[in-house]
């Protein structure tokens, strides 16, 4: 009998580790879908530097003479930098890898062979976009060519305000007609030049031309036009605020800002945003460039943040993005 007894709980013991070992034999569950709707493609380079997060948290007052004083983007202060990849297939590889780990389908404008070389290798992972700042970059024949022949869903970066201009300059006025008339959505960069010597680096841009309200005149003379801030005009709050209070087509993302301020700073940012009653006009992003691992980094910061219920955090990974890009939810689940 107390043989039997025994056997009975060694065939218990059996029967649950076959089970535990068949659930662990199990597919992994797919990761939710996310929409990055702001990374770049770059050819890479064997020089391009690692990258710490958050790197702007301390900024010293630097000696003119000496730009080294700089808090600069590339910065090694932290223990474990993120690496940037050296060759265009090291960073093809690691991209799409986790991009098909964390189910993430990305917004992608740059270097058109890497984006295409990037489209060919993951058509359901890249939705391609092209960027013009400044009515030297191409003609608006060429443009609106470029646009209509397919390949291209979305417009942008456009950024002019490291040319010195305004969005609302009106050089770039018969680029945004084209896109208004086509229904393609427009992100422009408008903020900070993110890496704390920007009057170095790029001589022509001011400050200034980040603000939010330069966006009014021309969404006046374009009131079907779609465009989301880039970097969500950081760290104008109360003009972004203002400005979508006043346009119901303007969204932000959350590209570069959540990852080179203190993470406090940052929270603070998107919270304010949040509590203004904009959480369905937040975009996630990250100005992923040549660090793969910046996207796990990135989601990381939204995933952690307590003061975001998981609707809200779903409506910035995925949700928004859908409802503003006219997004077919259902292939991506
Ligand atoms: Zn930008």
């Amino acid at each position: 009998m107390k043989y039997l007894y025994c056997f009975r709980n060694v065939l218990l013991l059996v029967m649950v580790l076959a089970f535990k070992v068949n659930s662990y034999a199990q597919a992994p569950k797919k990761h939710y879908p996310i929409i990055d709707v702001h990374v770049h493609a770059f050819k890479a380079s064997p020089n391009t530097a690692d990258l710490c997060p958050w790197f702007l948290k301390n900024m010293p007052g630097a000696d003119p003479h000496n730009h080294g004083d700089n808090p600069s983007i590339f910065n090694l202060d932290c223990p474990d930098p993120l690496k940037a990849a050296k060759t265009d297939k090291e960073m093809q590889d690691a991209l799409l890898a986790t991009a098909e780990r964390l189910n993430v389908t990305m917004i992608v404008s740059g270097d058109a062979s890497v984006i295409h070389n990037w489209h060919k290798a993951a058509p359901n992972r890249i939705i391609p976009s092209l960027g013009i700042s400044s009515n030297k970059d191409m003609t608006v024949k060429a443009f609106e060519d470029s646009l209509t022949a397919g390949f291209y869903k979305v417009m942008g970066e456009v950024a002019p305000q490291y040319q010195g201009m305004s969005p609302s300059d009106v050089s770039l006025d018969e680029y945004f007609a084209v896109a208004e008339r086509l229904g393609v959505p427009v992100g422009i960069h408008m903020g900070t030049g993110g890496n704390g010597n920007i009057n170095i680096s790029n001589p022509k841009y001011r400050a200034s031309l980040g603000r939010p309200f330069l966006l009014e005149d021309m969404l006046a003379k374009h009131p079907k036009l779609k465009i989301w801030v880039m970097h969500a005009g950081y760290p104008m709050a109360d003009e972004m605020i203002a400005l979508m209070g006043a346009n119901a087509y303007v969204y932000v993302d959350l590209a570069g800002f959540i990852w080179s301020y203190p993470l406090e700073e940052i929270h603070a940012y998107l919270k304010r945003l949040v509590q203004a009653g904009f959480g369905k006009r937040i975009l996630y992003g990250t100005d992923l460039m040549i660090w793969p691992k910046l996207l796990e980094t990135s989601i990381q910061v939204i995933e952690s943040a307590n003061y975001l219920s998981e609707d809200q955090k779903r409506d910035i990974f995925f949700n928004n993005a859908v409802r503003f890009f006219n997004l077919d939810a259902s292939k991506f689940k």
